[in-house]
């Protein structure tokens, strides 16, 4: 039965453990219970693992489904069909067992693929488009489910038509090829130990990526080169060892990371003429003081400037 809370406290929902206290927030368990959820038409969002996510600090008006509790998954030879709100990383331990290739990426990183899907996530050469077949969504607008082939899922980096239309995705189908258990092992090791080495891992809250990369570029090595490496507001801090994650080290607030991705932009615009723009997403409120500069970072207004 899905679980339901009234002024619940969301940060620790999050990977970056921020986060004020929200209206509502239910906890379906079942893909049955998300989509009666979604016939009500209450909610304003639909969330995953809130793994891409800075919450507000602030009161957040909202009333939010979380779909982390539905874990429903199978594997039928090469065929793979998961629900929501199912780990990536936990489907690519049992591909894994069943010597399946294409899901190597997931490992160790905490997206569920309603949020993977959403935006296409993809790390060491791999993307989730690379083996999507269908996905079976509900269409907020029409009130429908509708079933969604890869061609109609407008894939591109960090993009699919999900982030276009009302659509949320209720389950999904792979096609994964066979390949050396071996193989695939020694990939998923080199990916988790490249994590260890260059990421800030899940030991430091975090929210992966914060900036999406500018073509031909990346947020990385341009944040890097404007020595943003270790620059500080409050409680949030650039990670060390990778110049686009943000840590929240010493309990940050939502205003430290905006204003510190405020700075990391203005800085990257001030020295390269390039905007780079936020990959991970905020929920709060419109009037909020650090709203406008969330805004700022977003505008189609400030677009890039050529070289
Ligand atoms: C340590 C760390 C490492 C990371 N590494 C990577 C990486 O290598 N590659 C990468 O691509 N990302 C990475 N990320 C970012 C993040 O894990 C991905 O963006 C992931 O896809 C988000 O999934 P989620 O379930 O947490 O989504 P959430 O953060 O909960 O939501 C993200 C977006 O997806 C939407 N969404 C969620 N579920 C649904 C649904 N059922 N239907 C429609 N929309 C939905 C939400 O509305 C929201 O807009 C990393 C994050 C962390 C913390």
């Amino acid at each position: 039965m899905a679980e339901v809370f009234k002024n619940y406290n969301i940060k620790n929902e999050s990977t970056f453990k921020i986060g004020g206290t929200v209206k509502e927030v239910v906890f379906p368990e079942s893909v049955d219970e998300l989509l009666s959820l979604l016939e009500k038409n209450e909610y304003d969002y639909v969330l995953g693992n809130c793994s891409n996510i800075l919450f507000s600090s602030e009161f957040i008006n909202k009333k939010i489904i979380i779909t982390k509790r539905i874990k429903e998954f199978s594997i039928n030879e090469r065929i793979i069909k998961v629900s929501a709100g199912t780990l990536g990383t936990e489907v690519s331990k049992e591909c894994l067992k069943k010597n399946l290739t294409g899901f190597e990426f997931m490992i160790g990183f905490p997206g569920s693929f309603g949020g993977m899907i959403y935006m296409n996530a993809s790390a060491h050469n791999q993307a989730i488009s690379d083996t999507f077949i269908s996905a079976r969504v509900y269409d907020k607008d029409s009130k429908t489910i509708l079933t969604l082939n890869k061609n109609d899922m407008n894939f591109k980096y960090r993009h699919s038509i999900l982030c276009e239309k009302n659509y949320i995705l209720l389950e999904a189908k792979f096609e994964l090829n066979f390949g050396e258990y071996e193989k695939i092992n020694d990939t998923m090791q080199r990916n988790i130990e490249f994590r260890k080495s260059k990421q800030a891992s899940l030991k430091y809250p975090n929210a992966g990526s914060i900036f999406k990369n500018p073509e031909n570029d990346s947020a990385g090595r341009l944040l890097d080169l404007c020595e943003m490496k270790g620059q500080k507001e409050g409680g949030a801090m650039v990670f060390e060892n990778h110049a686009n994650f943000i840590i929240n080290y010493d309990n940050a607030t939502s205003s430290d990371v905006i204003t510190l991705m405020y700075k990391m932009y203005s800085k990257v615009r001030e020295n390269y003429r390039i905007d780079i723009r936020p990959e991970i997403k905020y929920i709060g409120e419109t009037g909020a003081e650090e709203y406008k500069l969330w805004e700022i970072m977003n505008s189609e207004n400030t677009q890039t400037i050529q070289k």
